[in-house]
């Protein structure tokens, strides 16, 4: 009897060279196989009538063989067998190429199952290469589901059939379950060995759906067991008190006031830094809704109370800007603040770091060289990181690290409900910033097509005319594009167009001091175009220019875009947005639409998601979770919520999970397939 811990390589059928291909798929075991899920199906119980087919597309055909196949040798050693099959309703021809063998195995009178892809053109239709499994007689639902496992060159889904079926052979008859059986009762859940022979040799579709339910709630219950245990956990820390928590003094030195949401959350934040557990806060809010002054209260709030305090922002040109801004409200409450990024001189860096060590940098700002070895606080209390989803959890614990569990603030833009946010950050508590500062006017946005270019034009010019700046953001030409121009392209043409106006470029490939000093003339109004690539999506806040045109806007993700359009509709002035890229095609011109539509995040990234899927969101961003197999915490969502709160109640009742072993091991497991320190 072989065991589930046994290597594939005794599959009979699997070889060290096919083991080793095996290998590449992170398949050992048997167990690993039989935790290998298919990645789609194929329904070839649903027979379609030969009459009815249309169209191209795969079809499951239920028909009788009803010529001899017939080889025909086409060029040197290609050869074409070719037959017809009929059913009740019509014929249809088949053909094989190189593949007589295939075709040797049918008998003619026989019937059979085909399944394959039919390529329809005007009235002749013709089935490639169909699979074929015999009908005998008494057959009711001739036909399989048949599951699609990930592949790689080398191994067919014969090879992975062969290892599954082992390795389901080898799942022991008292296989434990992770799942209590309350939960599995009440959510009408297939036990675990149901579960996983249905998903591997399905039945019917609906085997795999509710087979595919239970592995998604059983994957959704681990992770929010997991993430309830580490918000615990960390609960139970010892966090730094800080003495003073009083804001008042903060407050009078804002150039303006608050919003309700910038007070709740800087409320939130004094009680956390007082509550004598370690904070770890997430600060999420759509573009220009105000969150740096929310971090700044927490960097004043540890300087008050002794401590350091450490913003970390994902680009030079965002630091050198929080550094601009944050010095002089900070100075004004007699607190010292210093910048330290990768591209300052030696010079520099050494007096900063001299002045980290020393204590004397109070509040300091900067990016990854934050992180750096050489970098040493005196007493380092706060940490935040800024537009956290470009920072990796690793990079956010090592920055921690530099101090003895310090309070952390993270902020992020990146629009996604409320209770999915609390989901997905199930470690962390939430502010949400859902207020605008007032006096804010909304983004007029406009989606254009080529045929507007001189109107587009003379509108840049008259925005600057009437003392304002503008953007146009290019999206990265990569080589071969031909259709697509460049930054530098477009900035040349633009000057030329407009010769009299003060035109600069920047772009990735630029030395960071380069970029930082168009960047700051930019600001201080020396330019009056910034001609750039997407070096400017995050955070760059210049409230003067109040003109983004985008080009080939139909190249950006929807929330991209809605990330680009926040640089503008900063200041007072009426600001506008223009997309170019609606002449590229019906779709293109309905996304860009919703953003001509509607200045809200959130509705923006749920129609971003309906249309580009989940997959491809979550799969960009990685949001420092483990990794999901199955489950998909957007289309999952109500399934995510109940899991979420079964598993804040078993925990209540048994923080340890001591009363279900399985469980707590399944847990375990889950979390440390992680590659970083976040979770220990
Ligand atoms: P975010 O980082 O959330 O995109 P910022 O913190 O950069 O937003 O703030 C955007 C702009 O709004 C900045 O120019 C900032 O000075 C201004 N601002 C922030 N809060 C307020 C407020 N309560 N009232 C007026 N202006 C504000
Ligand atoms: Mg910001």
């Amino acid at each position: 009897m072989p065991a589930l811990e046994d290597s594939i390589r005794f599959v009979k059928g699997i070889g060290p060279k096919k083991a080793a291909l095996f290998e590449k798929l992170h398949i050992r075991t048997l167990r690993d196989a039989l935790e290998t899920y298919p990645r789609d199906y194929e329904d070839r119980t649903a027979i379609t009538p030969i009459a009815d087919i249309a169209e191209d597309g795969k079809y499951a055909v239920r028909a009788v063989v009803g010529t001899e196949p017939k080889t025909t040798h086409i060029r040197k050693g290609m050869t074409l067998v070719k037959c017809t099959i009929f059913d009740e309703s019509g014929s249809l021809p088949v053909t094989y190429f190189n593949n007589s063998y295939a075709a040797a195995l049918l008998r003619v009178g026989q019937e059979y199952v085909f399944y394959g892809r039919v390529q329809a053109n005007g009235h002749t239709r013709m089935l490639v290469s169909p699979q074929s499994e015999k009908v005998s007689p008494d057959a009711e639902h001739p036909g399989r589901i048949v599951p699609v496992y990930p592949l790689t060159a080398g191994l067919t889904q014969r090879d992975m059939a062969r290892v599954t079926e082992a390795a389901l052979d080898a799942v022991p008859g008292d296989w434990p379950d992770p799942l209590p059986e309350v939960l599995r009762a009440r959510y009408n859940l297939p036990d675990a060995t149901d579960a996983l022979v249905a998903i591997h040799r399905p039945q019917s579709a609906q085997d795999v759906k509710e087979a595919r339910r239970r592995m998604v709630f059983e994957e959704l219950f681990l992770l929010c067991c997991g993430l309830q245990q580490l918000k615990e956990r960390r609960k139970a820390d010892a966090g730094l008190v800080f003495s003073d928590t009083s804001l008042a003094d903060f407050f009078a030195a804002l150039p303006f006031s608050p919003t309700g949401a910038q007070h709740r959350a800087i409320e939130e934040i004094a009680t956390d830094c007082a509550s004598g557990r370690p904070m770890n806060r997430l600060v999420q809010g759509d573009v220009g809704s105000g969150k740096t002054i929310v971090a700044a209260a927490l960097c004043a709030l540890a300087a008050k109370s002794g401590y350091q305090a450490a913003f970390m922002a994902p680009t030079e040109i965002l630091a050198a800007q929080h550094a601009e801004t944050l010095a002089p409200l900070l100075e004004k409450l007699g607190i010292s603040c210093t910048l330290l990024t990768g591209s300052m001189n030696a010079a520099q860096k050494r007096a900063a770091l001299a002045a980290i060590e020393s204590g004397a940098a109070q509040v300091v700002i900067g990016t990854h060289a934050l992180i750096q070895q050489s970098v040493t606080f005196h007493r380092l209390g706060a940490v935040v990181a800024d537009e956290q989803h470009r920072f990796g959890v690793a990079q956010r614990a090592a920055l921690s690290a530099k101090g003895q569990t310090p309070h952390v603030l993270v902020m992020s833009a990146t629009p996604i409900p409320r209770t999915l946010a609390l989901i997905l950050y199930g470690d962390l508590d939430v502010s949400v910033l859902d207020e605008v500062p007032p006096g804010r006017q909304p983004v007029e946005t406009y989606a254009v097509g080529e045929n507007m270019r001189r109107r587009i034009t003379a509108f840049i010019d008259k925005q600057i005319r009437e003392g304002g700046q503008v953007y146009v953001v290019c999206p990265l030409v990569e080589e071969g594009e031909m259709n697509l121009k460049s930054a530098e392209q477009h900035a040349i043409d633009l000057q030329k167009a407009l010769p009299q106006r003060r035109v600069a470029v920047l772009h990735g490939r630029m030395k960071s001091a380069e970029k930082e000093r168009v960047m700051q003339a930019f600001a201080a109004q020396e330019y009056d175009i910034l001609v750039a690539t997407t070096v400017i999506e995050v955070g760059v806040d210049v409230p003067n220019a109040n003109l983004m045109v985008v080009e080939d806007a139909d190249r950006f993700g929807l929330s991209q875009l809605h990330q680009l359009r926040g640089r503008v509709g900063r200041g007072t002035r009426q600001s506008y947005c223009i997309f170019f890229g609606a002449d590229k095609g019906q779709t293109a011109r309905e996304r860009l639409k919703i953003l001509c539509k509607t200045n809200d995040g959130f509705e923006v990234a749920r129609a971003d998601l309906s249309q580009r899927g989940p997959g491809d969101f979550f799969g960009r961003r990685q949001h420092g979770l483990p990794a999901l197999h199955v489950a998909d915490p957007i289309a999952d969502l109500a399934l995510m919520q109940s899991a979420r709160e079964e598993a804040e109640q078993i925990l209540q009742a048994d923080p340890t999970l001591a009363g279900y072993p399985e469980l707590r091991a399944r847990v375990r497991r889950m979390f440390e397939e992680r590659d970083d320190e976040a979770f220990n």
